[in-house]
């Protein structure tokens, strides 16, 4: 199953997509995960990207269409993934149409969360994640000495670097100026799943599920 997750900064992505790949047993392949992993190596692309993600601008589109390459080919997702965060312009979208005619191209599923700005920016605001495992959790359930519940490491919750509210409000006007247009793209391409980001996690992965069943 090719899906490809969809949506505005913060609107849940990352949370269900990593939901999903372990009950479909497909990689999650998340492009801004790749990057930090690079910015946290200080690798070449890493250096590369840093800056840019910092402000919350887009890394370009050259760069972006090698990582997503690289990684789809690899035989693990042989067998289908979730890609989340990618692509984020037109030009993305049809490189990935390329890289797909390349592998086994099967029906693609779009799943596009929805949520307002003033939600996504309260969510983000008081976003902290795991610097081990990723897990995210609102900073108000994170105390001192506190251990992570997903992988036990001890006050290993942080901010994001991005998520400083004046980058968030660039990101979010990266979103709805550039990115938001590939939904259109997708319309007469792709199963199009679209679900309220607002709801609890839990329904929002339900829902997700049964639409999933149903096409
Ligand atoms: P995310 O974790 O998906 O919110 O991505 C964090 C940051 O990584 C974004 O704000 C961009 O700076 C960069 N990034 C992630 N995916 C892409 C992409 N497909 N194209 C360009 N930049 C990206």
């Amino acid at each position: 199953m090719q899906i490809l997750i969809f949506g505005s900064p913060g609107v849940g992505k990352g949370t269900q997509a990593k939901i999903l790949a372990s009950k479909l047993n497909i990689p999650h392949i998340s492009t801004g995960d790749i990057l930090r992993y690079a910015i946290k190596n200080e690798s070449e692309l890493g250096k590369k990207a840093k800056e840019i993600v910092d402000r919350g601008e887009l890394v370009p589109d050259d760069i972006m269409g090698e990582i997503v390459k690289e990684t789809l080919t690899d035989p693990k997702c042989s067998n289908g993934f979730i890609l989340d965060g990618y692509p984020r312009t037109l030009n993305q979208a049809k490189i990935l149409e390329e890289i797909l005619k390349t592998i086994k191209n099967e029906k693609h599923f779009l799943i596009k969360l929805d949520a307002d700005d003033e939600i996504i920016i309260d969510r983000l605001t008081n976003r902290l994640v795991c610097c081990k495992c990723g897990n995210i959790l609102n900073k108000s359930d994170v105390k001192e000495n506190f251990s992570c519940p997903i992988c036990n490491s001890l006050n290993s919750y942080a901010k994001r670097a991005d998520d400083d509210e004046s980058v968030i409000r660039r990101r979010l006007k990266v979103y709805h100026d550039t990115t938001a247009a590939v939904f259109d793209y997708y319309k007469d391409k792709a199963v199009i799943i679209e679900i309220d980001g607002t709801m609890p996690i839990e329904k929002v992965t339900e829902e997700i599920i049964l639409k999933l069943v149903e096409n």
